[in-house]
């Protein structure tokens, strides 16, 4: 008997024909005696309408009041599977947020998990029932409703496995594992057996949506076995214990597996990443500082910078980008804090995309920035900034190229399949 805990995207919960479908997955891995917990999405699309609604009633929306909206959608879905699993004649219930609890600090609509009560929950998967977990919430200290941040039921997954200390995490969704790029862009994109945490934590920090980075975060910190796997599977499937899917392995168990290693393990892209310039900022010291700790105040990450050469008059350019989430914010706190910043002008651009190459063999490997500058030349894409870290490096681009980009790099890194 094995502890699992299984995790179902928006995909596989879109409608009582794919909830029924989910059901016989657990259903199945309920029969080999196995204790199961399930975490679930919304509805594929439903996040979304909720946030628009939220946008709607206000643009600069108080995020408590929003995490209650946005909340309801995995509501929904975990009642509802609850329901579909009692029809097949499965033990199961749902236990909310709240009921559970998972406690969150209060940073509403990007909490971070504490600690999860688990005793309760615990006795009754021991008691042979299933548990069915809505994902993407939790509770504060005072009691208000919060949420995860976008693709946060990955990371309730990671955080309720760990907390029943589960065997294995799967983590089902629309792809049958874990690919060098994103197998919708690319459709000579290679599946990967397995994958590092450090790796799998880099390609998702830098948009590959497959896996909330939070969720690898914490499966790297509490040891959590994840795989990543289909949900659009028939019933003569192989089950998920043979690791059908993508598992997430350490460093060492990637040597043992004596997988092939490649110098980059894959490619991401990111359209949610806003830029900002502030025209003609003083260039002396502590200008910068009155850009980045208001923006820092208000919770707003900011990833790549570029600090323009000086213009004549020691005035300078700065850019910077923003998670598009946060820009009506960003630029709110921007414009408050003009005057003791200096600057002329702010213009804002939604039209670009941040593409990375990640892999752990650019720690010993020179070269790999330079291929990228040269592959992006030979098709005329232009280069607006760039970050580097010891195992990956990012551009960001026009938006419009985003797909002709990712497919020239996974040719260049040669990566693409047979
Ligand atoms: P879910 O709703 O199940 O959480 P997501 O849409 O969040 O699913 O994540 C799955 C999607 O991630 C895939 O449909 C695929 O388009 C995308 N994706 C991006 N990069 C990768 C990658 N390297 N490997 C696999 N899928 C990827
Ligand atoms: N429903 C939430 C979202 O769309 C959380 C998730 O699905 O992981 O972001
Ligand atoms: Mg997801």
């Amino acid at each position: 008997m094995a502890r699992i805990v299984m995790k179902f995207g928006g995909t596989s919960m879109a409608g009582t024909e794919r909830i029924r479908r989910v059901a016989q997955i657990v259903k199945r891995q309920a029969e080999r005696g196995d204790e199961v917990a399930v975490v679930v999405s919304a509805m594929a699309g439903e996040t979304d309408r909720l946030v628009n609604f939220c946008r709607e009633a206000n643009p600069l929306y108080d995020p408590a009041e929003y995490d209650v909206v946005v909340a309801s959608g995995e509501q929904v879905t975990s009642g509802l599977l609850a329901i579909t699993l009692q029809a097949m004649g499965c033990k199961a219930r749902s236990w909310l947020g709240w009921q559970l609890p998972i406690h969150t600090d209060n940073a509403h609509a990007k909490a971070r998990i504490g600690t999860i009560d688990s005793e309760e929950l615990l006795a009754s998967m021991a008691g042979g029932t299933i548990a069915v977990i809505p994902g993407f919430q939790g509770l504060t200290d005072d009691n208000r409703i919060t949420t995860l941040g976008r693709g946060g039921s990955d990371t309730s997954a990671v955080a309720v496995a760990a907390a029943v200390k589960a065997d294995r995490c799967d983590i089902y969704t629309d792809v049958d594992g874990v690919y060098t790029t994103d197998p919708r862009i690319v459709s000579r994109a290679r599946k990967l057996k397995a994958v590092t945490y450090e790796e799998m934590l880099e390609l998702a920090s830098v948009g590959s949506k497959v896996l909330q980075t939070r969720s690898v975060g914490l499966a790297m910190k509490e040891g959590v076995r994840v795989q990543v796997l289909s949900s659009f599977i028939d019933e003569n499937a192989p089950s998920a214990d043979t690791i059908p899917g993508t598992m997430i392995v350490t460093d060492e168990e990637l040597e043992n597996a004596q997988v092939e290693r490649q110098l980059i393990t894959g490619i991401a892209a990111d359209k949610n990443e806003a830029k900002i310039t502030l025209t003609r900022v003083p260039d002396r010291p502590g200008a910068v500082s009155h850009i980045f700790a208001p923006l820092a105040e208000s919770n707003i990450n900011v990833d790549m910078i570029i600090q323009n050469v000086g213009r004549d008059k020691g005035e300078t350019d700065v850019t910077f980008t923003v998670p598009q989430a946060d820009l009506a914010r960003a630029t709110d706190v921007l414009q408050n804090q003009r005057e003791a910043i200096g600057y002329n002008r702010l213009i804002p651009d939604t039209k670009v995309a941040k593409i990375s190459v990640v892999g752990v063999g650019m720690k010993s490997h020179a070269g790999v920035a330079s291929t990228m500058f040269t592959a992006l030349a030979e098709r005329k894409i232009n280069i607006q900034a760039i970050s580097t870290s010891e195992i990956k490096v990012s551009v960001l681009i026009d938006e419009d190229e985003t797909e002709l980009a990712v497919r020239v790099l996974h040719t260049a890194y040669g990566l693409d399949a047979d």
